[in-house]
């Protein structure tokens, strides 16, 4: 679990960490010239990592004695004319003189491979800090600029890892179990998702311009819209913005939100296995949405199609919050049993992956604007599975009948005559169990002794009315984020005027009541933001956002948490897990 907040710090605490960590970043080394000084294995390996990023190595390094020949792997180098050799020691100017004609002749970086001398070393670093070249010493970490991490190459997609100088050993460790983690073809999947990106900026920048070279256009959330874009906030606030049709941009801004989503919400697997097929069903999707086919996510299937003419059933079930261990039971039954599976989006991935392979699943294309098609064309699939005798898992987030539309799916599957085939099952909804996850204990004897679930977004995009304040009361909102300064002007200021006497009469929520915004609650990247009424929508401006996330409001939310003076707000990121071996209230130890 970590912790950061807003406001400068304004003493260090004692239980503050006081290690340092580095600003990480990628360079693009392509023709850059590196200078190798030494010729040993490190040498060789440095030449490597060099090589692979693009760059030109520079082996400046004395003729070995005619018994000792150069390491194999530089000469090898050599050999190939991939490594140039100057066989000589070190001069200074060599800083100076040896790089690119368009720097002025400035190497690029700097690489110390042997310990030996270490004057040496000092000289080289000094020299090098002064002319600000990037130097890097071996095992002397005081010398560094910067330091290589221990990196898992796939393909474009590079994770590097870095203990910052606490052990490289370790570093490597971390980094292979992050990498055995990851599905295979991530690095494939990565340049296709990019590639289906570049697809749709060009296609909308002839359509918006119908000729080439203007600027790309700038998708919304901006986070697949640019290249190097800065990805630290996770989401912006506005990724999960709703889509009026009074948005001239809508279509265009719909299918690069919709690749946006299929990359935060198709489980990792699913993306590492994406195909051509896919992606031209993702470049398709916005051409024919008549087709309900291309326009669902079949994840996987057996291929075999068994029309039968008994009716099969429906099971409508919920998947809990995020955590795979948060089903029930009956829903674990229900996803071994089912023959097709018709999933919401936001279905947790770890409980996507308890699905047998040879299950047909399909994954909801929803999202803001498109919700009521993609309801559609699910209900249209589950018909016609359960029509051919299919048993069909509609498995949603959550509870099926907490803002899940259950309730309008039983309707909808008794108006075709196939209300005895339905079953419902109940899931831990996000509304209950997230303040939970957060510590926060929704009703509390003298704190609060009432809860109120609302939506923050109504039918067709319609603020909802706004619950008036209770001092007693925990009110949860859910769907309410991308909309989040809207709802707290309506909970805290006059709607407008003539408004009515019921709006006159109803009391406003104080500025300074306690709220939290729980993400992704259960999940491993879980986060809370602990904060008032009056500074929720700068936190969530500040910090992005990262979905599914929901508002909790009173006085609970500082019943086990006491927050401290002069914070407009602290973020918690990470989740204790469920582990029942080393179990520890999860959310409340977070909070210690
Ligand atoms: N049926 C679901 C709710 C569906 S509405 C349930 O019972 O949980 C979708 C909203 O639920 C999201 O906009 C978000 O507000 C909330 N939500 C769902 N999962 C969440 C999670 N893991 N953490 C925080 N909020 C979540």
């Amino acid at each position: 679990m970590t912790t950061s907040d807003c406001s400068p710090p304004s003493a260090p605490s004692p239980s503050q960490p006081t290690y340092h960590t580095s600003l990480l970043t990628a360079v693009d080394s392509r023709n850059h010239i590196h200078l190798i000084l030494g010729a040993n294995s490190l040498a060789a390996t440095r030449t490597a990592q060099s090589l692979a990023a693009g760059a030109k190595p520079l082996l400046i390094a004395p003729p070995p004695p005619q018994d000792s020949p150069l390491h194999y792997s530089l000469q090898k180098h050599i050999d190939a004319g991939s490594l140039a050799w100057l066989p000589r020691s070190f001069a200074d100017e060599d800083i100076l003189t040896l790089g690119r004609e368009e720097i002025g002749h400035v190497v690029d970086a700097v690489f110390v491979t042997c310990t030996a001398d270490a004057g040496f070393s000092r000289r080289v670093s000094a020299l090098c800090k002064r002319h600000r070249v990037p130097v890097n010493v071996v095992d002397s970490p005081a010398l560094c600029t910067f330091t290589l991490l221990s990196t898992h190459v796939d393909g474009p997609l590079q994770i590097g890892v870095t203990t910052n100088g606490r052990g490289c050993k370790l570093a490597s460790r971390i980094r292979r179990e992050v990498a055995a983690a990851l599905p295979p073809g991530l690095g494939d999947a990565c340049a296709r998702l990019g590639d289906v990106r570049r697809r749709i900026q060009d296609e909308d920048r002839l359509a918006r311009h119908g000729g080439a070279g203007e600027k790309p256009v700038e998708a919304d959330g901006g986070d697949l819209a640019d290249e190097g874009v800065d990805d630290s906030l996770d989401q912006t606030a506005t990724f999960n913005k709703l889509v009026t049709d009074a948005d001239l941009d809508a279509a265009k801004t719909r299918r690069m939100r919709w690749l946006s989503q299929v990359c935060e919400y198709w489980p990792l697997k699913r993306l590492a296995a994406v195909s051509d097929a896919d992606v031209d069903a993702i470049l398709q999707s916005y051409h024919n949405t008549t087709d309900a086919q291309a326009s669902s996510s079949p994840l996987h299937s057996d291929g075999r199609a068994s029309p039968s003419p008994k009716l099969g059933r429906i099971i409508l079930a919920g998947s809990g919050p995020g955590h795979p261990d948060l089903l029930t039971r009956a829903t674990h039954k229900a996803i071994l049993a089912a023959d097709v599976i018709l999933a919401d989006k936001l279905v947790p991935a770890g409980v996507l992956d308890l699905i047998p392979r040879r299950t047909t699943v399909h994954i909801a294309r929803k999202f803001p604007g498109n919700a009521d098609r993609a309801q559609e064309e699910l209900l249209s699939q589950a018909l016609g599975a359960v029509r051919e005798g299919k048993t069909v898992l509609r498995l949603k987030q959550g509870d099926p009948f907490v803002y899940g539309r259950g309730g309008e799916e039983v309707e909808f599957f008794r108006q075709e005559g196939l209300g005895e085939r339905v079953v419902v099952l109940p899931g831990v909804t996000s509304a209950l169990s997230a303040p939970l996850f957060a510590g926060v204990p929704v009703t509390q004897r003298d704190v609060a002794d009432q809860v109120l679930v609302c939506t923050g977004t109504g039918k067709k995009g319609v603020a909802p009315a706004p619950p008036e304040w209770v001092e007693s009361r925990t009110v949860v909102f859910l769907m309410a984020l991308h909309r989040i300064g809207g709802l707290v002007g309506e909970l805290t200021r006059r709607l407008v005027e003539g408004a009515g006497e019921k709006e006159e009469g109803r009391r406003l929520w104080p500025l300074d009541t306690p709220c939290a915004v729980v993400e992704r609650a259960s999940c491993p990247d879980q986060r809370v933001i602990r904060t008032t009424l009056r500074y929720v929508e700068e936190a969530i401006e500040q910090e992005g956002s990262r979905p599914p996330g929901l508002l909790v409001v009173g006085r609970a939310c500082e019943a086990l948490y006491t927050p401290e003076k002069g914070r407009s707000w602290v973020v918690e990121d990470g989740f204790r897990g469920l582990d029942l071996d080393d179990f520890v209230a999860p959310g409340i130890a977070a909070m210690e």
